[in-house]
């Protein structure tokens, strides 16, 4: 009864996401399309029809990429799920490595291998999408070398983290009794403090070179900025960012004392020393208005929810049921109940994204808000018309798109934003 209530809900909600996700992308597609050969008159003076135009064969190529990557993801966790792969491959696994080894190896086993090809059949869309459309728009600076080596790198990098916090939570889930999945929550949140901390001084200098900021005039300006917001940071980076893109980027990480202020050298080679200052005021606005904090305390929130349904429903075989596996017998459940729960909570999750992504457009304003009191508007308008130019993103979106999918507002409305906020502050 209950097994195919699941069945139901799930097979609907795949529908329906898959519905809208198709209205949405056409809406947006069509709607670049319509507005391709004029710039809008507000970016006549600045923005190149060229440019205008690029932007838009841009966004319409990662349009049709993504209609294709979202159908074929469809078709995978169908696959997975009610079609029996997921079944097929525990009884696999579980048939070889649980005799031997136990639960322990059988369940980590299973990670491994379902981690394994979930990376296989994911590799020929993400190689499409740097070395065919990346690659067109002039974007892609990867070699093959550096994608094998990145890929060789990833791997070991999740053996290294990924293996020992997927074998402490599954011996949470098995030995802590009833209320496990608070206690897992509780290593899972520590686990992403502690990855946090760890990130921008381990784990990324193993991808990326990060060399002390060398320009003088600039790192003075940036000091004043600092100083006058209230910050100290430990260091200010430049990344090799176009080793693998010439999209570019600043960001501001770490906690308390430790912060530092990395900048991709892509950002320093297109922005005036003023653009990067103002872009900089942005990322610590994020921080004067705690949007980092924020964010954390909803993953913990979300995180707790999603332990506790987790919790609830591993212990009813209706849940491995109406999602097309047969639960163990004589083997613990709670790997294929990870996975199972991973693979589909996000068709569920996709119709609150919009208000996630609601939340994330008003940080953004305020974060402009603030960089405009604490460094030049003008400045910080005319480094994201030449950001938004060099990654070729679109002026032109479809409303109904960018409500739901956009995390940054589009650049018409953050510019009108902008000289509203310096006009009411005149
Ligand atoms: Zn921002």
């Amino acid at each position: 009864m209950h097994a195919l209530l699941l069945t139901s809900c799930f097979i609907a909600a795949l529908l329906l996401s898959l519905a809208l996700k198709y209205w949405l992308a056409t809406r947006q597609m069509r709607h670049v399309a319509a507005h391709r050969d004029a710039v809008p008159a507000a970016f006549a003076a600045t923005i190149p029809l060229a440019a205008h135009r690029k932007a838009a064969d841009y966004t319409l190529a990662k349009g049709r990429f993504g209609l294709l990557s979202t159908a074929f993801g469809a078709a995978v966790l169908l696959g997975w799920t009610l079609l029996g792969g997921l079944d097929a491959l525990n009884v696999a696994v579980r048939d070889v490595l649980q005799p031997s080894g136990g639960d322990m190896a059988y369940q980590l086993g299973l990670l491994a291998a379902f981690a394994l090809i979930g990376g296989l059949l994911d590799a020929p869309f993400e190689l499409w999408s740097t070395f065919r459309i990346e690659q067109r728009f002039g974007f892609n600076r990867m070699t093959w070398k550096l994608y094998l080596a990145d890929t060789f790198k990833g791997i070991l990098v999740g053996v290294i983290v990924g293996l020992p916090i997927a074998a402490l939570i599954l011996w949470i889930m098995g030995a802590a009794g009833s209320l496990w999945w608070l206690w897992a929550w509780g290593a899972w949140m520590g686990f992403n403090l502690l990855i946090l901390v760890l990130y921008p001084t381990v784990i990324a200098p193993l991808f990326n070179r990060f060399e002390p900021l060398a320009d003088r005039s600039l790192e003075a300006r940036v000091q004043a900025l600092m100083a006058r917001c209230g910050f100290t940071a430990k260091g200010l980076f430049v990344m090799d960012g176009s080793r693998r893109s010439a999209h570019a980027n600043a960001y501001f990480t770490g906690f308390g004392a430790a912060k530092r202020v990395v900048f991709f050298d892509t950002l320093l080679s297109k922005l005036s020393p003023g653009e990067v200052e103002a872009v900089l005021a942005h990322e610590l606005g994020h921080f004067k208005h705690k949007h980092v904090l924020k964010r954390i305390v909803a993953m913990f929130a979300i995180s707790l929810a999603g332990f506790a349904l987790l919790g609830w429903m591993s212990g009813q075989a209706w849940f491995y049921q109406g999602l097309g596996v047969e639960p163990n017998v004589a083997a613990a459940n709670d790997a294929l109940a990870l996975l199972l729960f991973m693979l589909v909570t996000p068709v569920f999750g996709f119709f609150v994204s919009p208000l996630l992504a609601g939340l994330s457009r008003r940080h953004e304003f305020e974060a402009d808000a603030y960089a405009c009191a604490q460094a030049s508007g003008a400045d910080l308008a005319a480094a994201l018309l030449k950001l938004h130019e060099d990654n070729a993103a679109t002026l032109t979106p479809d409303p109904v798109y960018v409500k739901f999918y956009y995390s940054h507002p589009p650049a018409s409305e953050r510019l009108a934003a902008m000289r509203h906020g310096v006009a009411a502050a005149a």
